[in-house]
């Protein structure tokens, strides 16, 4: 028998029944031109919400609040402790709303209710705890200075780190609220005011977020959340001459979109992009953790993760044991919708999405690539697509290269650990992570040192801390988020030079 997800609580029936707006200058509008658009249960295919469709009027209003906001009211006259606080009280009112914010998301985005329950919603509040210690830590320095055409003369030199301003964020469906609080939590903890533009495809736990920031008593008009759509409210934001800068997180396409767009006032810009993340296992590894750690590093969220490691490389030997044991692995996955207790793996995204997979699962089939497992779109309601896993790959093929953002793994083998096996490794346009597999620490580090990307795990993958850089070498975008790394995303340094 088909297990019929649990009936949603009383809070998210409660949160869906009233109209879903836009928050501007701490007040919730419809959209300047009155249109709402559809959100969907990736899990059934049915419509959960109308939300407001905010184009370029609404970007331009909710721009005017940011800007308010940042020139004057409470928040530039609070102090950094009084900053630190209200950060540290959205953490624990996120979880507080814990069970809520992750039926929320498991319904919008589809992953499961046990995944968004243990990772999106903790993290998020993660971050908001941990950039709650930044705001009163983050100060300038001294400087001798000896200005050379002016001798005898005496200065005094420090530095000030200034909010950059006006924030424009734009996020995507694959970790809704997490991404929400990677982008804002820094943003406010250095003293900046935002504008985020949440994707079309999972607007609702962004848009309680807003309700709980404002409940926590963020000053009006600091955070305003636009829904609507990327070419539009998206494009429009990322265009803005009243935006001093721009944080994308979303494909490497639209990056280079972004940047595009905010070269006309040469705003400034961070960008977390797409990658093709190489995960190499080695011959010496522990296959008892290397095994579920290269199908987690694959699986994990679907494989709608930009880290994802999607590129399975595996030491001549071993080769057949591993992928027949990530193959088994898929195979046991349990497919259901993201509210069913034993659900495994949910829906992707969207039809889009799920069309997208599968136009490359047709690719790598023609390219030559043979299946392990899975292969398959599920028929029926919902766009479940089995976790897949391709051999006979080859480094040139389209499904080696390009990245899928799905539950899609390539695996090839090589040889030996040795130079080849770097360029294999780095033969990618994108450098977001890597996983390496191994009991010989000598290997570990050479192939740390010499991986470019951002990110290496060492037997473990898809580990994430607040307090951790995250982001990419290459194509895989400008910046870091998360750590103190990110607050420089979101500052100005200001040289003051005082003659004495
Ligand atoms: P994905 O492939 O994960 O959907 P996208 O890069 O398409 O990633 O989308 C990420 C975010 O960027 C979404 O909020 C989307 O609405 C927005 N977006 C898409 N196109 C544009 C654009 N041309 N300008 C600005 N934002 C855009």
């Amino acid at each position: 028998a088909v297990m019929q997800p649990p009936a949603l609580t009383e809070s998210v029936t409660r949160f869906l029944s009233s109209a879903k707006k836009i928050l501007i200058g701490g007040e919730w509008y419809a959209a300047a031109s009155g249109k709402t658009f559809p959100v969907y249960n990736p899990a059934t295919g049915t419509v959960i919400a109308q939300v407001a469709e905010g184009d370029k009027e609404d970007i331009e209003r909710a721009v005017k609040a940011a800007r308010l906001a940042f020139e004057s009211g409470s928040w530039p006259s609070m102090t950094p402790s009084e900053r630190g606080k209200l950060l540290w009280r959205i953490g624990d009112l996120i979880l507080e709303h814990l069970d809520e914010l992750a039926e929320l998301e498991s319904l919008d985005n589809g992953k499961p209710y046990t995944v968004a329950k243990a990772a999106d919603v903790p993290l998020a509040a993660d971050i908001f705890h941990y950039m709650a210690g930044w705001t009163t830590k983050r100060h300038g320095i001294t400087i001798p200075i000896s200005v050379i055409n002016t001798p005898g003369v005496q200065y005094h030199a420090y530095t000030r780190p200034e909010p950059v301003g006006v924030v424009g964020q734009i996020i995507p469906w694959n970790f809704p609220l997490l991404m929400a609080a990677w982008k804002l939590a820094p943003a406010l903890a250095t003293g900046c005011t935002v504008v985020l533009k949440v994707a079309e495809e999972t607007p609702l736990s962004a848009l309680r977020l807003g309700e709980l920031l404002m409940q926590a008593g963020l000053p009006k008009g600091v955070v305003n959340i636009v829904t609507g759509f990327g070419e539009t409210a998206g494009a429009a934001l990322a265009a803005h001459p009243g935006v001093d800068k721009v944080a994308f997180t979303g494909s490497t396409e639209v990056g280079k979109l972004i940047v595009k767009a905010a070269a006309n006032d040469l705003k400034k810009v961070s960008l977390e992009l797409g990658g093709k993340s190489p995960n190499i296992i080695l011959k010496d590894a522990n296959l008892e953790t290397a095994i579920p750690g290269a199908a987690n590093a694959i699986f994990f969220n679907h494989g709608q993760c930009c880290s994802a490691g999607s590129r399975l490389y595996v030491e001549q030997g071993i080769f057949d044991q591993v992928v027949e044991g990530v193959a088994n692995i898929a195979k046991a996955i349990k497919l259901g919708p993201g509210l069913s207790p034993d659900t495994e793996m949910g829906p992707v995204v969207s039809i889009a999405q799920r069309d997208r997979v599968c136009s490359y699962l047709d690719i790598g089939e023609r390219e030559g690539a043979r299946m392990l497992a899975g292969g398959k779109v599920r028929t029926g309601s919902g766009y479940f697509v089995e976790p897949t896993v391709l051999v006979d790959t080859r480094n040139d093929m389209k499904v080696v290269q390009e990245e899928i953002f799905g539950p899609v793994v390539t695996a090839m083998s090589f040889k030996e650990f040795n130079s080849d096996l770097v360029n294999l490794a780095n033969n990618s346009v994108y450098g977001l992570a890597a996983g390496i597999w191994t009991n010989d620490l000598s290997k570990a580090h050479t192939l740390a040192a010499q991986i470019k990307a951002g990110t290496v795990w060492v037997n473990c993958y898809n580990v994430f801390d607040a307090a951790l850089p995250f982001g990419g070498y290459k194509q895989s975008g400008w910046g870091r988020e998360m750590g103190e790394a990110v607050l420089e995303n979101y500052t100005q340094t200001k040289a003051v030079t005082i003659r004495l």
